[in-house]
């Protein structure tokens, strides 16, 4: 918890203030065939019961924990048995210590891991993540893909490269046709790219269209925060990064500045998130031409 005395700022879904925890409902709702999304606050967790036990993807904040363990129990008696982390972030990682006393297997792609270990400070919220104690790191990492076949479901998970963190994981339950996004796909604005943390726009197009390609027209999408979506939801949300991207880029061959190119209004025709705007986004994407 000492990682959450440092926050500043408020944006939806991803800080909270500690007193406002307690006010905090988790609710559930089946995606299809056993897997479930959770909801509280911080991103959304992905849920499967089964025969084998239970698997949780992201974990949210640790003052939640025991609400989230209450939510599972309505499904399964079972402790949680393994948790795939779809970045570092703390709103999707914070419950790794507790989880992992609890005896869960945390599994997370090798640079997700590396920035858990560490403290590190994400620039656009002002916040400092202290590294985790040991019992809330992952034990199990990978590179590019793993596969876990686990409650009757075949899990892939994959690691498309740099998007939103350079630690992303994409998670697909192949035979009931749901994926997992973590925050390379959000359905709160103009996205959170952690550019100092090996985030980058352009990279974040480039996974959002290996997803679309690995998804279709039946596919239910979990993104990391806001509802279930389908697979055009995520085409309408690439054609709105690429669009921005675009138009920083033809002020960058141009030779204008940050600031004349920010004046120009890129995001223009999509409303600022809570915590992005013009400026604050066009600064993400014109930094990720010069990483
Ligand atoms: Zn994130």
């Amino acid at each position: 918890m000492k990682k959450l005395l440092t926050l500043l700022l408020c944006l939806p879904g991803l800080t909270q203030a500690q007193d406002d925890f307690d006010a905090v409902q988790i609710t559930v709702e089946e995606v299809r065939n056993g897997i479930y999304m959770l909801q509280g606050s911080g991103g959304n967790i992905g849920l499967s019961v089964g025969d084998d036990g239970v698997f949780i993807i992201d974990d949210q904040f640790a003052p939640l924990t025991e609400k989230i363990r209450s939510a599972i129990a309505r499904y399964s008696r079972e402790n949680v048995q393994f948790v795939f982390n779809t970045h570092f972030h703390y709103d999707h990682t914070d419950g790794n210590e507790n989880f992992g006393t609890g005896g869960a297997i945390i599994v997370a792609q090798e640079n997700a891991r590396l920035r858990m270990s560490q403290d590190n400070f994400l620039q656009v919220v002002n916040v400092q993540q202290e590294a985790y104690d040991p019992v809330g790191l992952p034990k199990i990492t990978f590179t590019d893909s793993m596969t876990l076949h686990y409650n009757g479901h075949t899990l892939n998970a994959r690691h498309f490269g740099s998007g939103h963190t350079d630690g992303d994981t994409i998670v697909k339950f192949e035979e009931a046709n749901v994926i997992h996004t973590g925050d390379v796909f959000v359905r709160y604005g103009l996205p959170f790219i952690d550019v100092p943390n090996g985030g980058n726009l352009n990279g974040m197009i480039r996974v959002m269209r290996e997803l679309i390609a690995w998804s279709d027209d039946d596919t239910l999408i979990i993104p990391g925060h806001g509802q279930v979506s389908r697979r055009q939801d995520m085409v309408d949300y690439v054609q709105m990064l690429e669009t921005i991207r675009d138009r920083v880029y033809e002020g960058i061959s141009a030779g204008m500045s940050l600031e004349a190119i920010t004046a120009t209004v890129p995001t223009r025709d999509y409303p600022a998130s809570g915590f992005l705007n013009n400026a604050s986004f066009t600064k993400i994407a014109y930094d990720s031409f010069f990483q």
